[in-house]
């Protein structure tokens, strides 16, 4: 089995958006002086590669801890809109392949916009679904939707109406994920955030797993609602 991170590092020299305040990753001891290595860490919960939770935008909504692991290890479906330009995907837009979505999804907007990370470009080259397709999505009972961008909505929104569509709708939203380009149309995928009480939304290690080629005894099969239905995933 081959393992496909789709997160980006954590570091001092993050992107992150306007308005959010830069992280901190200070040692407070390291090995040669004080026989140990020890840091403190200070950031954001929705900066960097995580996951917003209901509870990030609605009122009463699902906190990160109170999602189902089942909705975190399920499969990716992943979209190839390399060859659409940046901004809103319609219904139009995804037309057949909505066909292709299955219900617990983790659907995945692929846009090759990793590539930009760390530059002005990366706040505007990706793709992401308008409240129609979002709809249609939500519709096959999608677990939620992730981007290799910064938000479900343009950043320059601040009404945040897309992030109200999939939040309100019970569905989690993974941004800033990275190396989207390297995963197959479907694949199994585990989505593990820190498990902090309450939390609306925080850093997630998403990790795609792909068989490699000829293996097809490592992984479970992939049918129906989830290819992870061979693993058992205790709260
Ligand atoms: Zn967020």
């Amino acid at each position: 089995m081959n393992v496909v991170d789709c997160s980006h590092h954590y570091e001092n020299s993050m992107p992150v958006m306007d308005g959010i305040e830069p992280p901190s990753f200070v040692d407070l001891a390291n090995v040669p002086s004080d026989g140990y290595a020890m840091s403190r860490y200070a950031f954001t919960n929705h900066s960097g590669t995580h996951i917003d939770a209901p509870a990030h935008q609605i009122d009463g909504g699902a906190t990160l801890d109170e999602i189902p692991l089942t909705r975190l290890v399920t499969d990716a479906l992943v979209l190839d809109l390399r060859s659409h330009a940046p901004g809103p995907i319609s219904l139009e837009d995804l037309g057949d392949r909505v066909a292709d979505v299955r219900a617990n999804d983790l659907v995945l907007f692929c846009s090759g916009n990793d590539r930009n990370w760390g530059t002005s470009a990366y706040w505007k080259e990706w793709c992401y679904p308008d409240a129609d397709a979002s709809g249609a999505l939500i519709g096959r009972g999608v677990s939620g939707v992730g981007f290799d961008g910064p938000s479900a909505d343009p950043v320059e929104s601040v009404t945040y109406d897309l992030h109200r569509v999939w939040l309100s709708a019970g569905c989690v939203i993974l941004e800033n994920l990275c190396a989207l380009t390297a995963l197959p149309a479907r694949c199994p995928i585990v989505c593990a955030p820190l498990k902090v009480r309450d939390a609306n939304g925080g850093p997630v290690r998403v990790l795609a797993l792909l068989p490699e080629p000829g293996d097809t005894g490592t992984l479970p099969a992939s049918s129906g609602r989830s290819g992870v239905t061979g693993t058992k995933v205790v709260p």
